[in-house]
């Protein structure tokens, strides 16, 4: 068995006559010596690239849980601002904080782990992903409603 062709050697040879932009600076490395951007100093790798990576589900489900982040960060900010304000929380009891902190921490977890894990979550049956997608715009909904329900 041989060994595959060096991909330096590769590079240099898919530049050699052609008009490429440095994908850092733009700047044309056409007839490169080396695999070294001659304007950035970068180091440049040929590789295989999807022509249109599928993302849309992977923002169906960053969508809710950064509506969800964003509204109960917001009112912690809020509150945050009114003691400071006027040295009074907006409830009286920790139960409402408590509350918004645990859904704070279980929203950033998971979006951390959707997006972190989503080449994995990406080749799974799109009914599986379609449950999971479920799962988040529940959690998402839920966690307003929640917060509603307790402080309103
Ligand atoms: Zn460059």
């Amino acid at each position: 068995m041989t060994d595959p062709p060096d991909t330096d050697n590769l590079l240099l040879a898919y530049v050699g006559g052609r008009d490429v932009e440095c994908p850092t600076c733009r700047y044309n490395v056409r007839d490169l010596k080396s695999p070294v951007c001659p304007e950035c100093g970068e180091r440049l790798v040929l590789r295989l690239q999807a022509v249109k990576p599928r993302v849309g589900v992977l923002i169906a489900g960053l969508l809710p849980m950064a509506m969800a982040l964003g509204f109960i960060v917001s009112l912690l900010l809020y509150a945050l601002w009114a003691r400071l304000s006027w040295g009074d929380w907006l409830w009286d009891d920790a139960t409402e904080l408590v509350l918004m902190l645990t859904l704070v921490a279980t929203l950033s977890v998971s979006t951390w782990l959707w997006a972190s894990r989503w080449s994995r979550v990406r080749v799974w049956k799109p009914q599986q992903r379609s449950v999971l997608l479920l799962a988040f715009w529940l959690m998402s909904v839920g966690s307003v409603v929640a917060i509603f329900a307790v402080i309103g």
